[in-house]
Parts: C-alpha cells; sequence; structure tokens
C-alpha cells in the first residue's frame, strides 16, 4: 500500500466539485488527512516545500473531480465455473470466491471508482471485502454491501426447483412469508450487512413481493439502522416498493406514469442500471444472440423503457442514481464501464454531462451511507477525488476505464495507479 504524506495539495487544474456547480479553474485543493480541508487560492500555512509532509500535485491543464460511485456492482457473483464444483451460477466456493472479490474491487478503485453499492451477493463475502478494506488489509473503494437477496418462490435468484430452494452458495434467499422475511434481515444484520436487497420477479412479468411483505422487512432493517434496496422492473412491484418506503429501487423499467408518481411522492432514488442491457445488446451483435444465451430483444425493450424512464423520472422529480451491475456476469468487467451509464445518461437520457457527472457523484453518495460526506469537493468532506487528463465535460466516455486517470486520492491516501495496466487486462478464466 502507498504511505503518502498527511498533507496533499492539487495546484492548478479544473475543478468540477461534484455539486452541479460550473467547472472553475483553481488555485488549490487541500487535503489533510482523510478530509477536503480547503478549495481556492493557496493558504498561506501550506508549507510546499516539506517534502516528508507535503505531496504536491500539479494538475495544470487537467480536471479535478470526485471519485466516482457506482451505485449498482456485484463483487462475488460465482463465476468462474471450477472444473469439479457444481455448475449453478453461485456454486463457486466462499474461498475462491473471496480472493477474487479482493482482487476485482482493486481494479474497480484503479479505474477512478472510490465506492460502490453491492446489492446482493454470495455468502457474506462483500461484508468480508469491505470490512478488510477498512481495516486496510488492502486498498479498495468504500463498500455499502446487501447479502444474498431476499425472494419468494419464482423471484429472480429462485433458480432451483421447489425440493432445493436455494442452497447456502446461492445469490438468493428464499423467504415466503412476512416473518421469514423479517428472520433473515435480522440474520444479515447480524453478520454486518448495511443494507438488505429485496427482488422481485426477474423481468417484471407479474408481482410476487407484497406490498405487506416489502413494508415488514423496510420496517424491521430501519429499525435495525439498516437500508432496503430492491430489483423490481414490474409496475405493481414498484408501486409497492414505493409505498412501502423502500430506500431506493433497482430498475423500475416497467413502471407506468402512475405508478412513477407513487415514486415521485414517496420520495426515493431509482437507480435505472442501463449499462447490463446496453452491454447485452451490443455483446449480442458481436457474437450472436445464440451465444450471449440472454433473450436479446427483451433486453432492447428494457433499454429502451428505461430511457424514457430517465425524461419522465426528471419531470416527475425524481432523483436518479448511477449503477452499472458490473460483475453480475463475466462480461461484466470490473473496472472498464463503472462509467457507461454517465455516457448512457447523457446520450439517451437528457442529461448534460454535468448533470450525470453530479448524479455520479454527490446523488450517489446516498446509495454507499455517505450522502453530504462524499461525492463533493468542499471542504470538511471526505477525501475521494480523481484527476483526469481529459475533460469529461467535452467528452463524458474520457470516464470510462481509467484511462484518462492521472491520480486517484481515496480517504485521503495516494493510489497507486502502476499495476492498473496489468489488472485491467486480467481476463476472468470463465467458461
Ligand atoms: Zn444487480
Amino acid at each position: 500500500m502507498t504511505t503518502t504524506p498527511d498533507t496533499i495539495v492539487i495546484r492548478n487544474g479544473t475543478v468540477i466539485d461534484g455539486s452541479g456547480a460550473p467547472a472553475r479553474r483553481n488555485d488549490a485543493i487541500v487535503v489533510a488527512g482523510n478530509r477536503i480541508k480547503h478549495i481556492g487560492a493557496l493558504p498561506p500555512d501550506v508549507a510546499l516545500d516539506d517534502r516528508r509532509n507535503v505531496a504536491v500535485i500539479d494538475a495544470a491543464g487537467q480536471w479535478i473531480m470526485p471519485g466516482l460511485i457506482d451505485a449498482h456492482c456485484h463483487v462475488s457473483y460465482g463465476y468462474p465455473v471450477i472444473k469439479g464444483e457444481g455448475k449453478g451460477r453461485g456454486t463457486t466456493r466462499p474461498e475462491f470466491s473471496t480472493l477474487k472479490a479482493a482482487h476485482s474491487v482493486q481494479r474497480v478503485l484503479r479505474s477512478g471508482v472510490t465506492g460502490i453499492s453491492v446489492p446482493g451477493g454470495t455468502w457474506f463475502t462483500d461484508v468480508g471485502v469491505r470490512d478488510a478494506i477498512k481495516l486496510g488489509l488492502m486498498e479498495g473503494p468504500r463498500m455499502y454491501v446487501a447479502g444474498r437477496m431476499i425472494v419468494t418462490y419464482g423471484c429472480i435468484e429462485d433458480d432451483e426447483p421447489s425440493w432445493e430452494g436455494t442452497p447456502d452458495h446461492s445469490i438468493g434467499k428464499l423467504c415466503n412469508t412476512a416473518d421469514e422475511m423479517v428472520t433473515e434481515v435480522r440474520r444479515q444484520g447480524k453478520h454486518g450487512v448495511n443494507f438488505i436487497k429485496m427482488a422481485d420477479s426477474r423481468s417484471g412479468e407479474s408481482q410476487m413481493l407484497a406490498k405487506e411483505e416489502i413494508a415488514a422487512v423496510v420496517a424491521e432493517a430501519h429499525r435495525r439502522n439498516l437500508r432496503v434496496g430492491i430489483h423490481s422492473r414490474g409496475a405493481g412491484s414498484t408501486r409497492a416498493a414505493a409505498e412501502a418506503g423502500v430506500d431506493w429501487i433497482i430498475h423500475a423499467d416497467l413502471a407506468t406514469d402512475r405508478d412513477l408518481e407513487a415514486v415521485a411522492k414517496a420520495g426515493m432514488p431509482i437507480i435505472p442500471t442501463a449499462t447490463f442491457l446496453a452491454m447485452v445488446v451490443e455483446l449480442g451483435a458481436k457474437v450472436g444472440a445464440a451465444q450471449v444465451q440472454l433473450d436479446i430483444n427483451r433486453m432492447k425493450r428494457h433499454f429502451e423503457a428505461l430511457c424514457q424512464l430517465m425524461h419522465k423520472a426528471r419531470k416527475l422529480g425524481i432523483k436518479l442514481l448511477v449503477g452499472t451491475d458490473t460483475g453480475n456476469n463475466t462480461f461484466m468487467r470490473y473496472g472498464e464501464i463503472h462509467a457507461k451509464e454517465l455516457e448512457i445518461f447523457v446520450k439517451y437520457g437528457g442529461y448534460a454531462p454535468l448533470e450525470a457527472i453530479t448524479a455520479a457523484t454527490r446523488d450517489n453518495a446516498c446509495a454507499i451511507g455517505l450522502q453530504g460526506q462524499v461525492g463533493e469537493l468542499a471542504p470538511g468532506k471526505l477525501a475521494d477525488l480523481i484527476v483526469l487528463d481529459r475533460d469529461p465535460l467535452a467528452d463524458i466516455t474520457v470516464l470510462q476505464g481509467g484511462k484518462h486517470l492521472t491520480h486517484v486520492i481515496k480517504d485521503g491516501k495516494l493510489v497507486d495507479l502502476a499495476p492498473r495496466e496489468e489488472m485491467l487486462t486480467f481476463r476472468e478464466a470463465a467458461e
């Protein structure tokens, strides 16, 4: 791990502060410990020549902004399939899964993503990886994690026949009554999750969680200071989730105008997650639909619905967060596509580049439980920031894959970007 002097001063450069304010030329950003101390003219008490205690970065001709946050990134889905193990998606054994997750999150951080929200995985792998980063065992982004998704019969991630149920290695956890759900909330809370992930049907074709069940989970989770996120593509489930008071809704693509009005009234954000759909469609065009093993036409329809949702949300005043579903499949590679959602917001959702950046920084902070503390460059905020050699406001795609990063600072520490090339070219030994 890189050791850095206690104070970092970034001289010059153009600041995009994440608040939505226009970009501006800046003289100095002073980071002291893990917080931003000052932005503006260089304060007289900073000794730039004290090289032992002060690191100086010259960002002349560069752009400085908050570290990106991916509000939807999985790190412990069970792949690749390893010889001698079962073929189910979650069967990869936890020892291997943990090491893979530990490796993956470093690629995430080195692509300029300093925070991720992890809505579901296998075992309590994500809790372990989060804690290892927190305790300084390794570098990685801030992680805010759920456990296995709470599902009923027929929901997404209930993939085995009923006589098998959801085995311990699954991503889903069957709970067919509100009581069972509450027990699972308590169990996951005991093991240290930050939020509970519920999940309705895979494609939204029918509603599979009752409003009362969602409300029971929300009440128990909130009592224990846990948040609740829900996978909901459907109309009924989105409305029920809104009325039950979940903290955020993932997808919501099939919601009707009336359902969206219920979301607007309840005031929670939506994480559309169009990136996964875009990746499936792109991959299908490249390698052929049969290879992808996913219904590409259906994915296209969902993608178009999400683009419409982006426009509708603006009219209704619904906040949208920026998430990608990185890690949910072998082709959703760590460190490569976390900023693709911003491109989609701009290209198809009617967002200005500055608005997309604000959504992926200041607004996304709530998906990692740090609303008002990260995602903005201002005195007193936690020091998560990135420096780029190209202007993301002129071309939002320069944020993708970390290719234009010159520096990443997370929690006041400079991240060594040297291993990045090697890590980014790593390929999953899948299939
Ligand atoms: Zn997901």
